[in-house]
């Protein structure tokens, strides 16, 4: 499903030049939950907005859904992009619409009539647990009922993957736990690939089938969560393991 080949981003800094992303070679399969764990600045973010065109790499290839993403552009891009949802730490919710214009919106931009829109909308409430709150203002919302209308948003195209950006960094652990179950439920009903990205052990262990560790822009290890936990390689590993054990 997703396809990342010798990768490699180097940004410009002061001090040159600086290898966010180093040498990462990556199979994600259709239907999996693939895990990416790593402290800052370790180039999480940089590998995950490369799988939806959001950043190019400077070497390399990223292949996902059988479209080549790291070469196409313009209409091409958009179009593939309607298949690769994201959501973020902070939800990027648009503050001005109620929740159901919120999910509304993709289903705006991709042209989809009135009544159709208003169907899927309602099956989206329905999916996230939003039921009651479709004319709520998200300043209206707690964190993990925004993060629900952010899934829901991300939903509303059908898309084949949803990148996943440290969405549950600013939720309490309850939360946490709930926004996960229903990441876990709509990769089971819905066979969506799943990739996530976080920096606490716990999230990998509570939902992902594979996890790559990342360090200095590297994937130094990879494995089954559960032989990562059992038998964890890198001294960075470890500790991330120690975190919840
Ligand atoms: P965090 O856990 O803090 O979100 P991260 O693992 O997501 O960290 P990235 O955001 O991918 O890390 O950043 C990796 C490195 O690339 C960092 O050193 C960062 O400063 C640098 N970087 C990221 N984006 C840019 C950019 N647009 N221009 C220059 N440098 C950048
Ligand atoms: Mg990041």
């Amino acid at each position: 499903m997703i396809s990342i080949k010798d990768v490699r981003k180097v940004f410009p800094s002061k001090q040159g030049q600086l290898k966010a992303v180093d040498d990462v070679n990556l199979e994600i399969k259709e239907g999996e939950i693939f895990g990416v764990i790593g402290y800052s600045g370790a180039g999480k973010s940089t590998l995950i907005r490369m799988l939806n065109g959001l950043e190019l790499p400077t070497e390399g290839s990223v292949t996902v859904a059988g479209r080549v993403i790291s070469k196409i552009r313009g209409s091409e891009l958009r179009k593939a992009r309607q298949e690769i949802s994201m959501i973020f730490q902070h939800f990027n919710l648009l503050w001005s619409r109620t929740v159901s214009e919120n999910i509304s919106f993709p289903l705006e931009i991709a042209g989809v009539g009135a009544a159709e829109r208003q169907k899927r909308v309602n099956e989206l409430i329905k999916l996230v647990g939003l039921e009651g709150r479709e004319n709520a203002y998200p300043s209206q919302l707690s964190g993990g009922q925004k993060q629900r209308v952010g899934i829901a948003r991300a939903l509303a195209n059908n898309p084949k993957v949803l990148l996943c950006d440290e969405a549950t960094s600013a939720l309490d652990p309850q939360t946490t736990d709930s926004i996960l179950d229903l990441l876990v439920d709509i990769n089971k009903r819905l066979g969506l690939t799943i990739v996530l990205i976080t920096h606490e052990m716990h999230v990998i262990r509570k939902i992902c089938h594979r996890v790559a560790v990342m360090e200095s822009g590297r994937i130094v290890e990879l494995g089954q969560v559960l032989d990562v936990f059992k038998n964890p390689q890198q001294q960075i590993t470890k500790r991330f393991v120690q975190q919840v054990t």
